[in-house]
């Protein structure tokens, strides 16, 4: 009863401060974070498309973001989330070829090629280690323009499985040599110390990306002036400041790169990751994840409000794994307090759920594998 009473009382003070505070509750039990959120933001109530039409699809992943991480955020924001204007969901089984527990790179490699992959390889065949097509791949082939946003570094697994192919995604410099051949039209996100003052080579990537005629930027507002159809825009040496320092530069970089895409008349394909609720996830910081998400799904609000008024554009909101083991074990909805506990530091086996919104959404209804992302996003657009 004194543990509830002090917990009651922690609780209360929380609500009033704002932050986070983890409490010891013995080995058995584990560490529980309570969190009193101050993430409160409005969410947009969007009107489904009646369309069949898919000219563009854009990919949403929240990397390492499971039900639990989805459901904590919900409640910190007092019970709603942009995403639930997404018209149909399903679940993800998130395996890789040699492993239950995935990681970033297998999972990727999944979505990006709809071949499972190995633990920590970045799309390349499992048995003869040869690169594989990705959907950027197929897009660019057919016409499409292709665009990346990440708040990550660029060679970070997920990304680079759209971009690059190798057996180890540490491999970061190799990893950068590849977006040369990528062909992406806007590649937004960090990760400037691979393509520069490299230690394998003194290759300058990003002055040979310079001379294949990218618009290479390195500050937000260079990247918005841009007009540019091939952007590489690299705003730090290592990855982007979490959510509480970032500001709106997530949702700049995605709208500016729905501006450069849109003006391909046969249409896109954009991969825009919340990338860093995985490392949240991985420091089993609960206060941070909800940030994170709250800033992955205020992006997910300004892509549907866009897709609503194209029409033609279906977007695909998922996970690429689960980071924690997180369960929720108390809160109020009403005060936006979550209570979490989280069962490790690494990915868990937790099958993820996929939101759609847009004409065809229909299609992530159901249970499915993460190759099924690639082999629907592929017949979709006629790839
Ligand atoms: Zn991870």
């Amino acid at each position: 009863m004194k543990v509830k009473i002090s917990a009651f009382i922690l609780g209360v003070m929380i609500s009033f401060s704002g932050y986070a505070q983890d409490q010891y509750q013995g080995s058995s039990a584990g560490i529980q974070h309570v969190y009193s959120s101050q993430i409160s933001y409005a969410v947009k109530n969007i009107k489904p498309t009646k369309g069949k039409k898919v000219e563009n699809v854009i990919l949403m992943i929240g990397d390492g973001m499971g039900i639990s991480h989805y459901s904590s955020a919900w409640i910190a924001n007092n019970g709603k989330m942009n995403i639930e204007n997404c018209m149909y969901t399903g679940i993800v089984k998130t395996y890789a070829a040699d492993k239950l527990i995935t990681d970033s790179g297998a999972a990727g490699s999944a979505m990006a090629t709809g071949k499972k992959g190995n633990y920590h390889a970045i799309s390349v065949d499992v048995n003869t280690n040869k690169p594989l097509q990705s959907l950027t791949d197929y897009a660019i082939a057919k016409g499409l323009s292709t665009g990346i946003v990440v708040t990550c570094g660029l060679t970070d697994a997920t990304p680079a499985t759209f971009c690059a192919n190798n057996t180890d995604r540490d491999d970061e410099e190799e990893l950068a040599a590849d977006f040369t051949d990528c062909n992406v039209n806007f590649l937004f996100g960090g990760g400037r110390n691979k393509f520069h003052n490299r230690t394998s080579d003194k290759r300058d990537i990003l002055a040979e990306m310079n001379d294949q005629g990218y618009t290479v930027c390195s500050t937000i507002d260079e990247t918005l002036a841009a007009e540019s159809d091939k952007i590489l825009a690299i705003l730090e040496e290592g990855q982007l400041p979490l959510a509480s320092e970032r500001g709106d530069l997530f949702q700049k970089a995605t709208a500016k790169a729905l501006e450069i895409l849109d003006k391909n008349k046969n249409g896109f394909f954009a991969m825009i990751e919340g990338s860093r609720i995985d490392d949240c996830g991985h420091s089993n910081d609960l206060p941070k994840l909800v940030e994170e998400i709250g800033d992955f799904d205020r992006t997910v609000g300004q892509v549907i409000e866009w897709a609503e008024k194209d029409g033609k554009t279906l977007v695909i909101i998922l996970s690429d794994h689960e980071t924690g083991g997180l369960s929720i074990t108390d809160g109020s909805i009403q005060d936006g307090q979550v209570t979490g506990q989280f069962a490790n530091e690494s990915h868990s086996g937790i099958l993820v759920p996929v939101y759609a919104y847009g004409p065809q959404s229909n299609q992530f209804s159901g249970i499915m594998e993460n190759t099924d992302i690639f082999e629907k996003i592929k017949k979709l657009l006629e790839l």
